[in-house]
């Protein structure tokens, strides 16, 4: 039988084959579903059930796609980012996108950026950076997901903002989306009414509507998955301790020229020539830091990963793609980024070099802090 099937939830194509994308539900469901005429894909199913949303990633045509439609719908755009990971959380373009529309930029994980880091400084970063990629956003502000106290100011902004409109919310994978629409749905509507409807099937992608006061929804929208994130290389275990779960608290090292560290067995710090000075590691507080010489630093590596360097774990080394390295000469003072893990803040002018698994970004960026 080829009939295709659509959710009566949100019109994705029902498929059992691919866990995590558009339409997934488990074949023992569908065919529960097909028994009582009701086919929901997993994340409706989810989410009338157990008033949760999941995750779910588009491939890039579809998000394209998505994308595209925002532009033509008369709308407030409240675009999710990681702070801890900010680059690795932009949509490329999303300015060309979105049309008028207004843009809502919201920083979330605000609870493991460090006391230190004033928020009004903070927010002002992000505002340069956003303008650098030509985007203008309204309002820029920063949140939890994970703390109910803090959606009190992004509600508020939501409804400043809209003016009556609709609201989507877009964001790349892992930047908190799925957590912070739970929060929003926990404090206002509930979801009992959410999805009573079935649309024309396949006509709309993955959407889930959060009704407002004034008969207006706020949208939830899937995300793209932005491959350069070291979570792509990481096992379920990794992840816990890469992913800071608490306030990240900055590491300060003195080092000579020609001094290495590295972050776990994930990434590597070379400092290649400069004068002495203080390095600024910004990862979890469960990576351990190790410091060695850069003449000793590749036969280090080669023995200590998966033991003394961990992440990987010692099974895992196998499977691990090799460190790559990238190197820049630093004017002023500057974060050097490993995509999804950290940085390590630069004071001085100075040689360096970062190291991380192919396939994982390292860039250089006006520093945060
Ligand atoms: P999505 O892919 O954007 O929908 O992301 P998720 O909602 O699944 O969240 C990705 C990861 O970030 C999960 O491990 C969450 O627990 C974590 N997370 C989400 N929001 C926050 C937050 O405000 N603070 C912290 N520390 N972690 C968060």
């Amino acid at each position: 039988e080829t009939e295709i099937i659509y959710c009566i939830g949100c019109g994705a194509e029902i498929q059992t084959q691919r866990p995590g994308e558009l339409g997934y539900t488990p074949q023992s469901a569908l065919d529960k579903g097909l028994e009582t005429g009701e086919v929901y894909c997993q994340r409706c199913f989810r989410l009338r059930h157990y008033n949760e949303i999941q995750p779910v990633a588009l491939t890039d045509d579809d998000f394209l796609r998505l994308l595209n439609e925002l532009g033509q719908k008369d709308a407030l755009i409240v675009n999710v980012v990681d702070i801890f990971d900010f680059n690795g959380s932009l949509i490329p373009g999303l300015h060309r996108f979105v049309g008028d529309n207004p843009v809502l930029m919201v920083g979330n994980k605000v609870d493991i950026l460090p006391k230190s880091l004033k928020r009004g400084k903070m927010t002002q970063w992000m505002r340069e950076r956003a303008h650098e990629m030509g985007l203008r956003p309204v309002d820029v502000l920063l949140t939890s997901a994970k703390k109910p106290q803090e959606m009190t100011e992004l509600l508020a902004a939501i409804e400043k903002y809209r003016e009556g409109r609709d609201v989507y919310v877009v964001g790349v994978t892992n930047v908190g989306k799925s957590t912070l629409i739970n929060q929003i749905i926990k404090q206002t509507a509930g979801v009992k009414d959410l999805i009573t409807t079935s649309r024309f099937p396949g006509t709309t992608l993955d959407k889930i509507e959060i009704p407002l006061e004034d008969g207006h929804f706020l949208i939830d929208t899937p995300g793209i998955i932005h491959r350069e994130q070291m979570a792509h290389y990481l096992g379920v275990q990794d992840l816990k301790i890469v992913a800071p779960q608490k306030e990240v608290k900055p590491k300060v090292y003195q080092l000579n020229p020609e001094q290495t560290l590295f972050l776990g067995g994930l990434a590597r710090f070379d400092f290649i020539q400069g004068k002495r000075s203080s390095f600024v590691t910004y990862v979890s507080n469960d990576v351990e830091i190790h410091r060695t010489k850069l003449a000793n630093a590749d036969a280090f590596y080669e023995k200590h990963v998966g033991g003394l360097l961990q992440p990987p774990r010692q099974d895992e080394v196998t499977d691990f793609p090799p460190l790559q390295r990238f190197e820049f000469s630093i004017k002023e003072k500057t974060d050097i980024v490993f995509a999804g893990l950290g940085w390590i803040t630069i004071t001085n002018p100075c040689v360096i070099a970062g190291w991380a698994p192919k396939g994982v970004a390292v860039l250089t960026r006006k520093a945060l802090i």
